[in-house]
């Protein structure tokens, strides 16, 4: 219960991180203190692939009209750039997301062998072994 209410504060209080990222793509919230990435978004026609202007929605990127008006295809894509390309510049959505600290630098984790194993595996003992990146984002909005 205290749970289900915290929740419900937080996403009332939530931090529209104005004043955030101004100069810059990552950095701190001055509001909030988290960590936060600049990603933009485009959406495109998922028949002609046309890109389509966009905008935000509750926190959500939706599509300004219902139809693609190149072809009248409804379907579209959603996709996602950490830069802003300068020809995406009137259709790209900014969106200043909060990206996982506890996540952020744990590149890769090392593995120790087993000791059972040590006789086969004398070689790779104490071999590091990369993990592919772990970066979790939070969507928020604003
Ligand atoms: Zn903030
Ligand atoms: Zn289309």
């Amino acid at each position: 219960m205290q749970i289900k209410l915290k929740e419900i504060l937080k996403n009332l209080f939530k931090c529209k991180h104005y004043g955030a990222l101004l100069y810059s793509n990552e950095g701190y919230c001055p509001a909030c203190g988290k960590y936060l990435k600049k990603n933009y978004y485009i959406i495109r026609c998922s028949h002609c692939e046309i890109k389509r202007n966009a905008k935000k929605e509750f926190g959500k990127i939706v599509p300004c009209e219902k139809f693609c008006t190149n072809c009248g295809e409804q379907e579209y894509y959603i996709e996602k750039y950490d830069k802003l390309n300068f020809v995406d510049i009137n259709y790209a959505i900014e969106a200043k997301e909060e990206v996982d600290i506890q996540c952020r630098g744990r590149d890769f984790e090392i593995w120790v062998e087993n000791k059972d194993n040590e006789a086969e595996f004398s070689t790779s003992k104490n071999e590091k072994i990369l993990l592919p990146k772990q970066t979790k984002f939070l969507t928020t909005e604003g």
